[in-house]
């Protein structure tokens, strides 16, 4: 079960990116919003919302909760 963190700095588009700890862009402990251990990013994403309105699960660690935007 992967420890999640939410970065406190947004993205451009204003998302707050979720990402398990290993992530190659998981943020630094600075930026790092603890989110605690989730078996599923569903819940990580959930949790994350709870800090920040917007919010989105990192396309690289997350995939199965990164939401595309924009095109449809
Ligand atoms: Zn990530």
């Amino acid at each position: 079960m992967p420890y999640y963190s939410v970065s406190r700095k947004a993205e451009a588009d204003g998302e707050h990116l979720v990402h398990a700890r290993g992530c190659a862009h998981y943020p630094n402990e600075l930026n790092a919003q603890g989110l605690g251990w989730h078996v599923y990013c569903s819940t990580a994403v959930k949790a994350a919302a709870e800090f920040f309105l917007q919010v989105n699960g990192c396309e690289v660690c997350c995939w199965p909760c990164h939401k595309e935007h924009g095109h449809s």
